[in-house]
């Protein structure tokens, strides 16, 4: 099953992801999450886009196709991956139709600016780990520390206040055309969840509709 998540920075994309992943056993493929990678390794491609995404810019269209089509390539895609931040253009869109790489599902997690603008900024990232704080909605135990580990959180360069605005406003630009371009593809099932609930109730919301869709044998009663 392949299935993609669609939705401004900081609608909680990347926590839905990993739950969807662990449940359904597919790997996550978050080209955001691969290109920070790239930049703390300070590969020649980190140091290329390294700058564009500290300003919240959009890397080239030509760079992030090639990233994901090597990382299909890997044998765990095998029996499904989850998108999270790609396609986040038209042209990155048409490339995976071109490519012949289908998607079984878009869901689209809708959530208000103002919202979106309290959550990123008060995000805390723990670099190693990845784990991911909020110094108001899930503080660590101790401030700006990592509770496992104790080392320092550090806040995402594309997390201060001016770039999320202006990620917010590439996203309406760049992005919000894609809902209509996938909304328009016959068979191919499209859910809108508003994302300002809960992380447990959207999780449940999700999970539930994936199920319903993909894995409930219309004839048998549950
Ligand atoms: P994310 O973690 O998905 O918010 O992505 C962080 C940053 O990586 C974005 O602000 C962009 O600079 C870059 N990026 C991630 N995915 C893409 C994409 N599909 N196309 C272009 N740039 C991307």
């Amino acid at each position: 099953m392949n299935i993609l998540l669609l939705g401004p920075p900081g609608a909680g994309k990347g926590t839905q992801a990993k739950y969807i992943c662990e449940y359904f056993h597919i790997p996550q493929i978050s080209t955001g999450e691969m290109l920070r990678a790239a930049v703390r390794s300070q590969s020649p491609l980190g140091l290329e886009v390294k700058n564009i995404l500290e300003k919240g810019e959009l890397v080239s269209d030509q760079i992030v196709i090639e990233l994901v089509k090597k990382r299909l390539e890997e044998t765990d895609v095998e029996h499904g991956f989850l998108f999270d931040g790609f396609p986040r253009t038209l042209p990155q869109a048409h490339a995976l139709v071109e490519a012949e790489i289908f998607l079984d599902c878009v869901i689209e997690i809708q959530v208000s600016d103002e919202s979106l603008i309290k959550r990123l900024s008060g995000r805390r990232v723990h670099l190693a780990s990845g784990r991911t704080y909020h110094t108001e909605f899930h503080p660590p135990k101790v401030a700006e520390k990592d509770d496992l580990t104790g080392e320092a959180l550090v806040q995402r360069e594309d997390d201060k206040e001016a770039t999320i605005r202006d990620r917010l406003a590439v996203y309406h630009r760049q992005t919000l055309p894609l809902i209509e371009f996938y909304r328009n593809i016959p068979g191919l099932s499209f859910l809108t969840i508003d994302g300002d609930q809960p992380i447990e109730e959207v999780r449940k919301i999700l999970l539930d509709w994936i199920f319903e869709k993909f894995f409930k044998h219309p004839g048998i009663e549950s």
